[in-house]
């Protein structure tokens, strides 16, 4: 690297070599979880992280403060694996929100548990949270994740409500043959309850590799089936590096969302950076190398170190996913391990 390459290390934000700028962190608390959603995790099977590799609180902390005072970090997304199992998670969404410049605080979450957790996590700052949620019937539920826990999600999405952490969202993921005939109840109860509701195309990430491109529902296939009974409008909102497209409801004054990262991809205006639960920084859900912060930091590295890790990390960033590629090939490490 030239040591006038604008990306080059010592000072700056997150740039890659396509000229995007990374301020969107998405960090992994824990690769375990209490559900085992088919296109996410094996039935069962699954080796945990050991638990010394996976950082500390203060070791989290840390490197959020590190992205946001010196790598121009704005929003700061807590996921997993299930982020509700981290027993400091009010504790570290407290220390993100405290941080200055002030970075959006948000949450991914299966809901379980969030029945318990929403006011706690509200008086910490956390500014929003995602739900993900891909059927209302509990049989069904129950055969998709392996646990019989609708009712928790369902009182868990209430609770986020009523401790104000509005606009709920709710993500969800068709698989055909599955719960593909669910996205109309689903838009029917976000509309109901005031939840803004987003489809995610499943994507090449599940444990046991069966993701095939033929069988996945499609972003085509999900409008075809909203507009058979509702009104779309394109919502003319500036989408800037959002990854859903949105539409109005009917006169609601609602939308519904759906995240294309397939069909219609956007990694042109990718803003991600991921730092996964034991410490690798991931400049792409679909990176085939990670970066290891966790040695360096734990070996004694300074702050100003560990950000200019940061930033070469960022500056190998590929132009895209490349699923269609067929060169492509699934990351060996699935959605729940990565930090969805
Ligand atoms: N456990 C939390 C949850 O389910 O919300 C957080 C982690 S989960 C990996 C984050 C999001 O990734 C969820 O909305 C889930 O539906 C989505 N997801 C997992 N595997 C996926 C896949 N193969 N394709 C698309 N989305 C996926
Ligand atoms: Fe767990 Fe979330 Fe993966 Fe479902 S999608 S198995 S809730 S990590």
């Amino acid at each position: 690297m030239r040591p006038s390459d604008p990306a080059a290390p010592g000072s700056g934000g997150l740039v890659d070599r396509h000229g995007r700028v990374a301020t969107d962190l998405r960090v992994s608390l824990t690769d375990r979880c209490n559900l085992r959603c088919t296109y996410c995790m094996p039935p069962e099977g699954l080796d945990w992280l050991p638990k010394v590799e996976v950082l500390t609180d203060e070791e989290i902390i840390r490197l959020v403060r590190i992205g946001v005072e010196q790598l121009g970090i704005r929003e700061v997304r807590f996921t997993g694996g299930e982020p509700l199992l981290r027993p400091g998670l009010p504790g570290i969404v407290a220390a993100a929100t405290a941080l200055r410049p002030r970075p959006e605080v948000s949450l991914t979450t299966n809901a379980i548990g969030l029945s318990r957790m929403a006011p706690a996590l509200a008086a910490a700052g956390l500014d929003r949270i995602n739900v993900s949620l891909d059927t209302l019937d509990r049989a069904r539920f129950k055969q998709h994740t392996h646990r019989d826990r609708l009712p928790d999600v369902l009182a868990g999405l209430q609770a986020a409500k009523d401790a104000g952490l509005t606009p709920v969202k709710v993500n969800a993921v068709l698989l055909r043959g599955i719960n593909e005939d669910d996205a109309l109840p689903l838009l029917e109860y976000c509309l109901e309850h005031g939840y803004e509701l987003r489809f995610i195309e499943q994507m090449p990430l599940d444990a046991h590799h069966a993701w095939t491109r033929s069988e996945m529902v499609t972003a085509e296939d999900i409008l075809g089936r909203l507009t058979a009974t509702h009104t779309l409008v394109p919502d003319v909102e500036d989408r800037g590096a959002a990854p859903a497209e949105r539409w109005l409801v009917d006169d609601t004054g609602l939308t519904v969302g759906i995240i294309a990262s397939v069909t219609r991809s956007f990694c042109g205006a990718c803003d991600r950076t991921r730092l996964t639960a034991d410490g690798q920084i991931r400049n792409c859900l679909f990176a085939r190398e990670e970066s290891d912060l966790r040695t360096a930091l734990r070996n004694g590295a300074s702050d100003a170190e560990l950000a200019d890790r940061w930033r070469i990390a960022t500056l190998s960033k590929l132009p895209g996913h490349g699923i269609d590629d067929p060169s492509f090939l699934q990351p060996s490490r699935p959605m729940s391990a990565i930090g969805g």
